[in-house]
């Protein structure tokens, strides 16, 4: 068995591992896809101490990184169960889709979240090309250009406010016929002068010029009137899925799937911590996982040698 078994190949899960392994215990990292979602990221321009890389770069230096040390890595392999009672020695247990399970002294959940897209044509086209997901990652590309944001939930709304001061133009769309953000935040978005709402809308596609985004089509859902925005940018704010769904009810997780911890990154499972994109974290972003993993991995360190 492992000390420390972490089910995850992104910044969290790498970070969990690396420090795992310098403490000299027994660590194996299992990852369906190593690297995440920097795997599908263009350029990362906010992890402290690199000025500029891009995300399939830092995905394989992720990689190296973590082979620095003694770790069995397992990847394109799916977990499909955490077995949190635990076997005579005491171990628990993460069951494989391809069937073997892996003991652990302890666990770290690292499984990360992806975003909700609209299904429209040009998304997936276009998608880094100015169709984005993260405001904070990618806001600054689009400075003194005109962008849409798509969802009218809190992230929707705090993404045009922050888009409002780099943008020259920011188009919220909302499907429903109100926003569902916070008063507070509805109330700053509407004070804007740069800012539009459009209620009850559904974006129907994405417009492009082959290389890059040059605009949208929406359609009214009350008279079915047909718009279009001309944007250089598309900020799709409709929800982040944790994945989580694997866990069932092993660990106690909200209800919006995300596993629940503390400051220090543990579950209400004894020997079970969790990091990154997949919790309770308000931030998603990679030197937060990154930050998150190693916190996970001390208090996993710390459990080992209380028990
Ligand atoms: P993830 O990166 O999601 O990694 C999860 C890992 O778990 C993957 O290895 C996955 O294969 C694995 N996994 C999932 N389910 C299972 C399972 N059942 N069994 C086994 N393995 C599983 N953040 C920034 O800080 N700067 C940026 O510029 C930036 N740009 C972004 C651009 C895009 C397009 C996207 C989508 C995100 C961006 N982010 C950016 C956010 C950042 O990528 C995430 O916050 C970060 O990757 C979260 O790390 P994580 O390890 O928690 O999860």
């Amino acid at each position: 068995p492992y000390d420390v078994l972490v089910i995850g190949g992104g910044p969290a899960g790498a970070a969990a591992a690396i420090y795992a392994a310098r403490k000299g215990i027994r660590t194996g990292i299992v990852a369906e896809r190593f690297g995440g979602q920097t795997l599908d990221t263009m350029a990362i321009e906010n992890f402290v101490s690199v000025s500029q890389t891009e995300g399939p770069r830092f995905a394989a230096d992720l990689e190296r990184h973590v082979n620095d040390y003694e770790v069995d890595i397992v990847k394109s392999q799916r977990a499909a169960e955490l077995v949190t009672e635990t076997d005579d020695a005491g171990h628990l247990g993460v069951r494989l889709d391809s069937g073997p399970t892996l003991r652990g002294k302890t666990i770290v959940l690292a499984t990360g979240a992806r975003w909700r897209t609209m299904d429209v044509p040009g998304e997936d086209d276009y998608r880094n090309k100015g169709v984005t997901f993260c405001p904070h990652c990618d806001g600054p590309l689009f400075k003194g250009k005109p962008v849409a944001v798509i969802g009218g939930g809190n992230s929707g709304v705090e993404a045009a406010i922050d888009l409002a001061g780099l943008a020259s133009h920011v188009t919220l769309i909302e499907y429903a016929g109100q926003l569902g953000a916070d008063e507070v935040l509805q109330r700053k978005v509407r004070s804007l002068d740069n800012v539009d709402v459009i209620l009850s809308a559904r974006t129907t596609e994405v417009l492009g010029d082959g290389s890059k985004v040059t605009g949208l089509t929406y359609e009214s859902r009350t008279d079915g009137a047909v718009g279009k925005l001309d944007v250089s940018g598309v900020f799709v704010q409709i929800g982040l899925l944790p994945n989580t769904e694997w866990l069932k009810e092993s660990v106690a997780v909200t209800k919006h799937g995300e596993i629940e911890i503390d400051a220090a990154g543990l579950t209400n499972v004894p020997g079970v911590f969790a990091a990154g994109d997949c919790t309770t974290t308000p931030y998603k972003q990679i030197v937060v996982a990154t930050g998150a993993g190693s916190t996970a991995a001390l208090s996993a360190f710390d459990h080992l040698i209380r028990s």
